[in-house]
């Protein structure tokens, strides 16, 4: 069992523009945000954020194509981590994604591939719709 290695300094300026922003950015966004901290390449942001997701500090939110930082504390354990499922709001009007962890979802799913053989390794669940902002913005325009 390996601690938490430190990190790069390459990964540690990914995850921190991705913790600053908050939201959900794609490589290049990541990639304008560090330019200032030297790094210059797609290749050297997409290696970093391969390790932070390893790591369990970032997510891939596979449907935007785009990663976030991941907002709860479950890299902190990682045998109970990211093998759990993690479910992601997405709203379809601003783009905003919120990260909720489903770990009775994680054993549901499990389930389902219990008798096939297939072993899960992750579980990333995509929701999309419209968060409550965006839900009151449109209320408050058709009134
Ligand atoms: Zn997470
Ligand atoms: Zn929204």
């Amino acid at each position: 069992m390996i601690e938490t290695p430190k990190l790069t300094t390459n990964q540690a300026s990914v995850l921190e523009a991705l913790e600053k922003s908050g939201r959900a950015m794609t490589a290049y966004d990541i990639l304008d945000d560090v330019r200032e901290s030297g790094i210059r390449a797609p290749v050297q942001v997409y290696r970093a954020l391969e390790r932070l997701m390893e790591t369990g500090h970032v997510h891939r939110i596979e449907s935007m194509n785009a990663f976030i930082a991941c907002a709860h504390s479950h890299q902190k354990d990682h045998d109970h981590g990211h093998s759990e499922a993690v479910a992601f709001a997405i709203c379809d009007d601003c783009g905003d994604v919120s990260e909720i962890p489903v770990p009775k979802a994680a054993k549901t799913i499990g389930a389902i591939t219990g008798d096939s053989g297939f072993v899960t390794e992750r579980t990333v669940v995509e929701l999309r719709g419209h968060c409550a902002p965006c839900q009151e913005r449109q209320g408050a325009r058709a009134k």
